[in-house]
């Protein structure tokens, strides 16, 4: 755990979210400004900064997370489809240091991205 990180104080409860799954690897929670009718963060328990410090043995845990992502989409009855956006570093537009996957959905979504 990282003391700093505001997702790691989300995992540990002492920063309140509303969560949508969990399990000994994984959180989801929603996001505090959704950007779709259905925006959850799915994150790993174990501090990651991002994507691009994810080493080998992080491999089965992000496979885990992708279908955690996929788990809350139907979950959250998203059957007509989904995105799933991991931010990576500044210019990736990520905000919080802490590994996580946007799963958006409730609204149809349009490409390229902002
Ligand atoms: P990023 O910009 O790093 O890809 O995504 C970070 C996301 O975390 C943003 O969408 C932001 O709204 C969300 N966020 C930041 N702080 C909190 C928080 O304390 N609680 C929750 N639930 N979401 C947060």
């Amino acid at each position: 755990m990282a003391t700093d990180c505001i997702f790691c104080r989300i995992v540990a409860g002492t920063i309140p979210s509303t969560k949508v799954f969990e399990d000994d690897r994984a959180l989801a929670f929603r996001d505090l400004h959704p950007a779709a009718p259905v925006h959850v963060l799915v994150i790993p328990k174990e501090h990651i900064a991002s994507t691009a410090h994810a080493v080998v043995t992080h491999e089965t845990l992000l496979g885990h997370l992708m279908l955690t992502a996929a788990k809350v989409a139907d979950q959250e009855g998203l059957a007509k489809g989904f995105r799933i956006v991991a931010n990576t570093g500044a210019d990736g537009g990520q905000t919080v240091d802490h590994l996580h996957l946007h799963v958006l959905g409730g609204r149809s979504m349009t490409w390229p991205p902002g």
